[in-house]
């Protein structure tokens, strides 16, 4: 399934083109998003009332475009950290007049996210669409794992974001207005350092599972320098949220020291 980028199609068009089963037509596919084969697909209005009477101001800033998810949306929902990470493909099909098919602008790339309800976005589309359909089982146990880690690590992001807002004191790095460019920031700064542990915690140097059971197992962001209150990259390490709270506000030395006496031998 390709769409060709300038082409016109309706919802009826996409659903067909995409063989969606007749049980599956309809629903979410007329409003303004829906997700479908792991992908998702949206329909908006750009600079116009849709059916539904809402106008969310979707416009047109060059070539970019600012759209609004639906109302009540939020930056903490799975399918919002998703579309941030940029971890879920979204098929765009627009139009400035609600009584035409909608055009075909391509795969969105996600610039700016705004921690808003509902949540804005800005998106270009610089790269040319391909092809995505995940039908080979590697490649779906592999984008199953990267949302799993995509929804940790924006989750995190947004805990941390909270953090600093209810702080009242100065933060270094990330300030209390901050907006979309910095969640990214954010982001992308927690997921390197992911990948720069290994997945292993920080702390006691043992897998740090993604969305386990136990919430002690979960992923937590550790600040190096405790005293340095900035969550800025290089001072954020990953670790279990036990060893987190058990090692608090403890110096590295005394931790080694914890960690020998709790793993020795009897
Ligand atoms: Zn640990």
């Amino acid at each position: 399934m390709v769409f060709e980028v300038g082409a016109t199609y309706t919802r009826d068009d996409v659903q067909t083109l995409l063989n969606v089963p007749e049980a599956q037509r309809g629903g979410n596919w007329d409003t303004g998003y829906n997700r479908y084969d792991s992908q998702l697909f949206v329909f908006c209005n750009v600079g116009s009332a849709g059916r539904t009477g809402h106008d969310y101001q979707n416009e047109w800033v060059g070539d970019q475009l600012v759209w609004f998810a639906k109302t009540g949306t939020h930056i903490g929902q799975p399918l919002m950290r998703l579309m941030t990470l940029g971890e879920i493909p979204v098929h765009v099909f627009w139009r400035a007049n609600s009584r035409h098919p909608f055009t075909y602008q391509g795969l969105a790339q996600s610039i700016e996210v705004k921690d808003a309800s509902p949540v804005r976005f800005r998106w270009s589309f610089a790269q040319p669409p391909a092809s995505v359909v995940r039908d080979d089982p590697v490649v779906s146990s592999l984008a199953t794992e990267a949302d799993a880690l995509g929804t940790t690590i924006a989750g995190m992001a947004a805990a941390i974001q909270q953090r600093i807002k209810r702080s009242a004191e100065p933060q270094e790095g990330f300030h209390p207005n901050r907006t979309g460019p910095e969640f990214s920031e954010l982001v992308e700064g927690l997921r390197r350092q992911w990948h720069r542990q290994n997945g292993l915690c920080s702390l006691c140097e043992r897998p740090i599972p993604l969305a386990p059971k136990n919430r002690l197992l979960q992923m937590s962001p550790d600040r190096i320098d405790s005293a340095n209150k900035a969550y800025a990259a290089d001072n954020v390490h990953l670790t279990h949220l036990g060893c987190n709270l058990a090692k608090s506000s403890a110096n590295m030395a005394d931790w080694d020291d914890y960690l020998s006496v709790v793993r020795a031998q009897p």
